[in-house]
């Protein structure tokens, strides 16, 4: 009896301990694969975007903070800190990470902004704002996107990003004016209703030209009327709505 119950004694212990190594070998596996991901973000910062002139810090932390590789598909993860575009599905696209640091820098965020922000899509450029700022408003007229990227910030617990399924060319009358407007996609000219939803003293950064190249400019409004910057050359995918492109 006596040596039965030791027998139970040492089978137990040693189940506590396999499981033990299990889930410490699991957690330390996960640990390791966060570690890679920072790494290759920090090789990121260091080789596309300090290297290439951006200095605003409130951009480098934010980009070192936010795990890019998960708004890319699973299939394109190893890819996610590499210099260039990447496919998000529905024949969009997520900018490349020096386009993404160049735009957010641009709008001279403080950190207390309301941002308005046309072209959810994957929810990176978004995602990359909202440790930057107050709040963003996120704008996605493709119903796939939007849904698939809303339920992602819910996971990601991003709860100052605020979504809607609309057309973003008409801007979002009922929460302007906006400190900052980003525009993600190209048109051949800005909307107007975004110029209007700008505040006084705001930023405004949109790629404008044809349909395969555009020109990043920067709209800085005043009391007297509009400055406007180009940038540098650029390639989005199209703005389509009311005053974007057709369908
Ligand atoms: N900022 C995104 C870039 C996505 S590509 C990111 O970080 O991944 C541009 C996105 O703009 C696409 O998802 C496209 O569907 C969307 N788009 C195009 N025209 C739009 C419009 N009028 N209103 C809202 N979204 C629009």
């Amino acid at each position: 009896m006596h040596g039965l119950r030791v027998f139970i004694l040492c089978v137990t212990a040693a189940c506590i301990r396999l499981t033990d190594l299990l889930v410490a070998g699991i957690y330390g596996g996960m640990k390791n694969e966060q570690k890679k991901y920072a790494r290759w973000r920090q090789d990121m910062i260091d080789n596309q975007i300090i290297s290439r002139g951006i200095t605003d810090q409130r951009v480098i932390d934010a980009m070192l903070a936010i795990p890019r590789h998960l708004f890319v598909s699973e299939a394109l993860v190893d890819s996610a800190y590499g210099d260039f575009p990447l496919p998000i599905g529905e024949g969009q696209t997520i900018s490349q990470p020096f386009i993404i640091a160049e735009m957010s820098q641009c709008l001279d965020l403080k950190g207390h902004e309301r941002v308005l922000e046309i072209g959810t899509g994957s929810g990176y450029q978004a995602a990359v704002l909202s440790q930057m700022v107050y709040k963003v408003y996120t704008i996605e007229r493709n119903n796939t996107l939007f849904l698939q990227t809303r339920k992602l910030f819910d996971q990601l617990k991003y709860h100052n990003i605020v979504t809607r399924y609309s057309d973003g060319t008409q801007g979002w009358q009922q929460e302007c004016p906006f400190d900052a407007i980003i525009v993600t996609a190209g048109g051949q000219q800005i909307p107007m209703p975004l110029i209007e939803q700008l505040s006084v003293g705001g930023r405004l950064v949109m790629p404008v030209g044809g349909n395969f190249s555009q020109e990043l400019l920067k709209v800085e409004k005043t009391e007297s009327g509009i400055k406007t910057t180009n940038l540098g050359s650029c390639r989005f995918v199209k703005l389509v709505g009311q005053h974007g492109w057709d369908e």
